[in-house]
């Protein structure tokens, strides 16, 4: 999809706006668009071919657009204060009644997570529209060499120079790589003197060691309910295995907390007790072990663990043991699967250096940093692009 009538191609010129806006993904587009809408002549600079690939790809390519149970614990970042007022300014209802207004059809598919019924592009088609009716200039393929501040922004490009006295950095996370992710974002941030909070990918598989991948990980593709926990934190859904780890919701929200070298316990048998058949069993034996983990676990996993970890004998000290074990699995990841698989960015533009109420840099006047890039980051739900839309409608009603 390119940008309809709103596009640039660029040329060996100099282009005066109110506001120029780095990124058009759904913060900088959103952020825009409300910009617009208020008067301002905004520019939107994407490095990308076309707008929004992210939102492309995002929700198996249904876009999670928002969570109707969005609240602030939905959200890490080393100030969980911050992004509450932007949180509680633009809520889930008001991007639904947008989402409506453009007559798209949606449905809501487990805890709250509303997606698209038909594809993600009715996301990006809705926030083109808005750019388009706002007034907005959209600029593809604008590979960025240098931003000045002297008493306005000057942005280069190839052979573009942009000029306004606002700059929002709206450049998202460091994920994903081959489809235009870049660290500029931090970058510019650092060049203004702002401080980051180290990134880290979130949201993101988890690599097994060696010695567990050999046990576990050619039962690639088998699920089970869990609850996974780190010393702080606690998900109950679905882990799967792959064939270097773990992944599933479960495993996806949990690695969000996840420090290197620390455990996680997962209860592989949440709130059910497997032993109480065995003991009560005439013959205490495997036979009688396997009837009862085939009543909690997948098939593959039940005789997996079994074999792993039946007892010698049956006594019930023993019985105690596999009780425990199948309800406190400890594992310590060797790693997460990085950037390339993760979806978010965890980390970013510490929020110290923000105003809450619309993003501004406290030290900079004028330069401002929404979504992903700044360290708020959501949980796995919709919850990543509603923060998106609320940093964003945050900062387009400030400029
Ligand atoms: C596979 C996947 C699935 C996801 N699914 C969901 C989901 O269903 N629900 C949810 O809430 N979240 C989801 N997310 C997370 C969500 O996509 C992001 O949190 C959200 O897109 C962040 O918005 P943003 O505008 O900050 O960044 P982005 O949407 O990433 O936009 C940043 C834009 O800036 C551009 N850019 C980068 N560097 C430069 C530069 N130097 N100059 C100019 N432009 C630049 C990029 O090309 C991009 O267009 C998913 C992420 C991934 C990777």
């Amino acid at each position: 999809m390119q940008p309809r009538g709103s596009s640039k191609t660029l040329a060996s010129q100099t282009h005066k706006f109110d506001a120029l806006i780095l990124g058009a993904g759904a913060a900088g587009l959103f952020c825009a668009a409300e910009a617009g809408k208020r008067g301002r002549r905004v520019a939107v600079l994407e490095r990308a071919d076309r707008i929004g690939k992210k939102i492309l790809i995002s929700g198996g390519g249904r876009c999670n657009f928002t969570n109707i149970h969005c609240r602030p614990e939905n959200f890490l970042s080393a100030n969980e204060h911050f992004a509450k007022s932007a949180l509680a300014r633009y809520t889930p209802s008001e991007f639904i009644a947008l989402v409506e207004k453009h007559r798209i059809p949606y449905h809501e598919k487990t805890l709250g997570q509303l997606f698209c019924d038909r594809s993600a592009q009715d996301i990006t088609n809705l926030l083109e529209a808005e750019c388009r009716d706002a007034g907005v200039e959209i600029f593809l393929n604008s590979k960025i060499h240098e931003v000045q501040h002297t008493n306005e922004f000057v942005v280069r490009t190839d052979s573009t120079e942009f000029r306004a006295p606002v700059l929002v950095v709206a450049t998202g996370g460091l994920s994903i790589p081959k489809i235009g992710a870049t660290a500029q974002g931090y970058d510019l941030a650092r060049q203004f003197g702002l401080k980051i909070v180290k990134t880290r990918p979130a949201l993101v598989p988890l690599v097994l060691p060696k010695k567990e991948q050999g046990l576990y990980c050619d039962l690639t593709g088998v699920s089970a309910g869990v609850i996974v926990s780190t010393d702080h934190h606690s998900f109950r859904e679905q882990m799967l295995f792959t064939h270097r780890g773990l992944s599933g919701p479960a495993i996806l929200q949990i690695s969000s907390y996840w420090e290197r070298g620390k455990p996680l316990r997962i209860d592989l048998a949440p709130d059910r007790q497997v032993t109480p058949s065995i003991r009560e069993a005439k013959t205490r034996n495997l036979s009688a072990a396997r009837t009862a983990f085939l009543g909690v676990l997948p098939k593959r996993f039940a005789e997996r663990w079994l074999e792993l970890h039946a007892p010698q004998s049956w006594t019930n000290q023993d019985l105690d043991w596999l009780e425990r074990d199948l309800h406190e699995w400890i594992l310590v990841p060797a790693d997460t699967e990085g950037y390339e698989k993760a979806e978010v960015t965890a980390g970013g533009v510490d929020t110290d250096e923000l105003s809450s109420k619309t993003m501004e840099s406290r030290k900079l006047p004028g330069l401002f940093f929404i979504g992903e890039v700044v360290d708020v980051t959501g949980h796995l739900g919709g919850f990543n692009f509603q923060w998106a839309w609320a940093s964003a409608a945050a900062a387009g009603r400030a400029l």
